[in-house]
């Protein structure tokens, strides 16, 4: 299967082609030039995860991969579980924390890695990126000890907490961190720069690794069509409800995902997508107009994201009739009623953290009677300790993922926002 840029429709390339590039000409995101349905949805739910998302994943890459060697690639991203949780009769959590660094961007990450890895032969690949905290730890742990991929991460130095920092700092080997002495803005600007520099580029082989990157969306697809499985398993196939998936949005990957999923036949009736008061895509499906405010710090800091660069993949799969245009629904929840959802979900037994109580009550705003609602939970809550126990009123233990990496200690180099200086440094430590 080809993909092709949404932006420059004539500009088409592979499955590899789109991994290594990350974007086409112009900005513009690489999108599947059709996208398979399954008639016999059945049977593949009854498959266990790899097995099945192995046929999910079989046609969109079968250009460049064999069946086996994406067995190969599956089986080594997805070695941790997604865990559909009930929290009532009708509302259920998919836990997509439960791999190396907490988070649901582990999927995508590993995917990506092992993809990578199989497509760059002998050429070293270096990956810059800039985080302000989870796809640093994401991108760093997937790309542990993959041969040929040197991995690069800067963060403003001193604005991300000491656990977030720890998760990607103290690993070695192939994953180099640098502490900026600056804003996170001043640290995209460097991966920007480092980009326009085709001649740096091109000698030690950029790439960015990030959410627009298509091979983090497609691995996404495979947890909806988990979710579905679980659900049925639980409920009894007949007893299945409309199902309702409520996703706390950001950059949109996430939600992209979900509609491959429905458009290749797994039986979803409508997504909600929450965000935080990061707004402009609530506004916009309530207005018709596009007109992004100034991004404003929440609690659920990773929804913090006032353009989402996935935008332009809903909009076409609404546009194009690819999913029903009233298919997504969207609303903002605010600082508070993210803090009481927090508090309502302890007082049903379950301790979460502000993105998923974000999507949570979402749901409760939009989900009818008659339709199950699951909603994603996207981190561990652990990884939003000080904001989850000063809601919660309580101590909430630390998962051994976060207790190892506490004790270690951060091996990052501290450098000026300055491209000149980190110019020199990719050069140099090119072997
Ligand atoms: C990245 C992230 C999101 C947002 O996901 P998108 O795919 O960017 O919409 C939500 N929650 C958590 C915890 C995240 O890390």
């Amino acid at each position: 299967m080809k993909f092709y840029n949404l932006k420059e429709n004539d500009e088409q390339v592979s499955f590899a082609g789109a991994v290594k590039q990350g974007l086409g000409k112009n900005q513009g995101l690489f999108f599947p030039e059709n996208i398979p349905s399954f008639s016999n949805i059945d049977e593949l739910l009854a498959l266990p995860l790899v097995e099945r998302s192995v046929k999910i994943l079989y046609p969109f890459v079968n250009e460049d991969l064999t069946e086996a060697k994406l067995t190969k690639i599956v089986t080594a991203a997805f070695n941790f579980p997604a865990q559909l949780q009930p929290i009532n009769e009708n509302r259920s959590i998919l836990e997509l924390f439960h791999g190396p660094t907490l988070a649901f961007k582990d999927f995508g990450g590993r995917f990506m890695a092992n993809c990578l890895q199989a497509f760059s032969k002998d050429k070293k690949i270096t990956i810059l990126t800039a985080t302000s905290g989870d796809t640093g730890a994401a991108v760093a742990h997937a790309f542990h000890g993959i041969e040929n991929i040197r991995v690069v991460i800067m963060y403003p130095k001193g604005k991300i907490s000491l656990l977030q920092e720890k998760m990607f700092t103290t690993l070695g080997g192939n994953i180099e961190t640098i502490a900026i002495d600056g804003s996170f803005d001043d640290c995209q600007a460097l991966v920007k720069q480092a980009f326009d520099d085709r001649e740096l580029a091109e000698q030690i082989g950029l790439n960015s690794a990030n959410s627009i990157n298509i091979s983090r969306l497609l691995a996404q697809i495979c947890y909806y069509f988990e979710a579905v499985a679980q659900l049925s398993r639980q409920k009894g196939h007949s007893k299945l409800q409309d199902i309702v998936f409520s996703v706390p949005s950001g950059n949109f990957g996430n939600l992209t995902a979900g509609l491959f999923a429905k458009a290749m036949g797994l039986p979803i009736k409508r997504f909600i997508a929450a965000t935080n008061a990061n707004d402009t895509v609530p506004r916009y499906l309530a207005t018709g107009e596009w007109s992004p405010n100034d991004t404003v710090a929440t609690m659920s800091n990773a929804m913090d994201v006032s353009n989402p660069n996935n935008w332009p993949r809903v909009e076409h799969m609404l546009k194009s009739g690819i999913v029903d245009k009233d298919c997504v629904t969207s609303f903002s929840i605010d600082e508070e009623q993210t803090q009481s959802t927090m508090l309502q979900l302890a007082k049903l037994g379950y301790i979460t953290e502000p993105h998923a109580a974000v999507a949570y009550k979402a749901l409760q705003y939009s989900a009818k009677d008659d339709e199950f609602g699951v909603f994603l939970g996207t981190a561990h809550p652990a990884k939003f300790k000080d904001v989850v126990e000063s809601t919660l009123g309580q101590p909430i233990g630390l998962p051994k993922e976060l207790a190892d990496c506490a004790s270690e200690s951060i091996l990052s180099v501290d450098m000026a926002a300055d491209f000149a200086q980190l110019r020199e440094f990719l050069l140099a430590n090119n072997g």
